[in-house]
């Protein structure tokens, strides 16, 4: 039988959308789901996927990429792979598992709302598909780091992050929750294919990918790359949403664009950050973090935003500014705070790394070097109290990060302070002016506390270092310990006085 050709179907197809005779229409499209706003209905109509995919192609495609990864997997099932990976590497790869897989299984439901909600026929097709790949996301990630649980059980907090109340589970609840399920289908889009996807995947799944093979892990290079390559198309469901938005409210797509690039930033900042500059094996480094973020976020990002007529965001210095400083404050606060983590951070300060880090960040030693001094100079005199914290630090309200990351020791222009706001007689702590901006116009649909608050509403017993660990849900098989017990401390250890050498005067 003669088959049309798919460019005399497709657009029939993908345009199955009819006026409705007995239900109202707002019936179907309630606008607190659908977030038309200002956008009048038949707007939607101009709605136009860049990337064409009907059903029989998308199958056919997915089906060959979920074949070569499991291919890989099976023939690396037999090898002694786990055993040959560096510690530091490891725990960049747990990072990963633990925040992002659930976070794929988030992304199903957002795509499955805009599957349902989005008003225009073509805009829901893609979106199916964008669900149907964020199931197969998870699915590769919770099936990959299985794989490794009964070698070390931190790997089971693929799983379980997100079913705790892990700081970190909380920080990716707090923004993935306002980025994909509080708002409207419409901020939806803008928030996660846009801004999200377009902008930020690519740093964990292409930056990471490099480092991934390079340190040998070849399951996990190939499981993101394979993850990036759907990322890419139904990310595009931002750019034609954004496009209609652009000519009915653009003050609403700025807003959206704006926010969203924050959080997203402050939370690469401890996913992505550390892995790159501090737990990637000095010799498989590429590039360094901010050189990344540069050419892939800030170069590529701003050119995206200007085709469109949009502005950079209005914090572009603090921004920029923070690129030298959040992830070396965030590195140095989850390996001081190990215990709280479900893997094991290396320090990533041997002399060579430290030599790495000042030519990437002239400021390095200047901000960091004092602090690590202290650090080494308590393990070498065996004062592991000192290297260990005995509460917690002051979280942002908006971001849940400590207080202070946003900034760093001796920077005079955005030193290590509180940014308060008070509201209906309570006062609320923020680690930065757009997290507390952002906090203020979205109060209504926040409602997370910090684990401060819970701590002072006395809901962790006993309210000490035990407590919270419990409270968290981490367990003393999980808890994190330095990655290389140490060892890489010994070499700031001062040298033992060699008997005779002073002149005898010991004798
Ligand atoms: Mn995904
Ligand atoms: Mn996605």
């Amino acid at each position: 039988m003669a088959r049309m050709k798919r460019e005399e179907w497709y657009n029939i197809a993908r345009d199955v959308d009819w006026t409705r005779s007995y239900v109202d229409e707002e019936a179907v499209f309630p606008e607190w789901l659908s977030g038309s706003g200002k956008v009048p209905r038949e707007a939607w109509r101009s709605w136009d996927e860049p990337y064409k995919c009907a059903y029989s192609d998308y199958v056919a495609t997915q089906r060959e990429k979920e074949g070569s990864v499991y291919a890989v997997k099976a023939a690396l099932q037999r090898s002694n792979i786990f055993e040959s990976l560096d510690e530091g590497w490891k725990s960049t790869a747990k990072v990963h598992f633990g925040a992002v897989s659930l976070i794929e299984y988030l992304a199903v439901l957002a795509e499955q709302r805009m599957g349902r909600f989005g008003l225009s026929p073509a805009w829901r097709n893609m979106a199916v598909f964008g669900a149907l790949d964020e199931i197969r996301h998870t699915q590769m990630d919770l099936y990959l780091a299985h794989e490794f649980i009964a070698k070390d059980p931190q790997f089971d907090w693929a799983l379980k992050n997100y079913h705790t109340n892990c700081w970190c589970a909380i920080v990716g609840r707090a923004t993935f929750d306002g980025m994909m399920m509080n708002p409207n289908v419409v901020d939806i889009a803008i928030q996660l294919p846009f801004t999200f996807e377009t902008g930020f995947t690519n740093l964990q799944f292409v930056a990471l990918a490099a480092d991934a093979l390079d340190s040998g892990d070849v399951n996990f290079a190939n499981m993101i790359s394979s993850t990036q390559t759907d990322e890419a198309r139904h990310a595009q469901q931002g750019g034609p949403t954004l496009e209609i938005l652009m000519q009915h409210d653009p003050k609403r797509a700025q807003w959206m664009i704006d926010k969203t690039f924050w959080a997203s930033a402050r939370l690469f900042s401890l996913l992505t950050g550390p892995g790159m500059d501090y737990y990637t094996p000095l010799e498989h480094r590429r590039q360094s973090y901010k050189e990344f973020m540069e050419e892939w976020i800030v170069a590529e990002f701003l050119r995206l935003i200007e085709d469109y007529g949009l502005k950079k965001p209005w914090y572009w210095q603090e921004f920029l500014a923070g690129l030298e400083t959040w992830h070396h404050s965030l590195h140095l606060g989850v390996w001081f705070w190990r215990q709280t983590v479900w893997m094991n951070p290396q320090g990533g300060v041997s002399k060579a790394e430290r030599a790495w880090l000042q030519k990437k960040y002239p400021h390095w030693e200047e901000q960091w070097g004092p602090i690590w001094d202290t650090l080494i100079q308590n393990i070498n005199a065996g004062n592991m109290e000192g290297t260990l914290p005995e509460t917690l630090p002051w979280l942002c309200n908006l971001c849940h990060l400590p207080i202070g990351t946003a900034a760093s020791p001796n920077n005079l222009r955005y030193p290590v302070r509180s940014y308060p706001l008070t509201h209906n007689g309570y006062t609320y702590h923020f680690c930065s002016r757009p997290c507390r901006q952002i906090w203020w116009e979205d109060k209504d649909m926040l409602h997370q506390k910090t684990i401060i608050e819970h701590l002072l509403a006395g809901e962790i017993q006993p309210p000490d270092v035990g407590g919270i660990l419990a409270w968290m849900g981490l367990t003393p098989e999980i808890m994190g310990g330095d990655a290389y017990k140490y060892k890489w401390a010994e070499e700031y250890r001062e040298p033992a006085p060699v008997a005779g050498a002073e002149g005898g005067s010991h004798a």
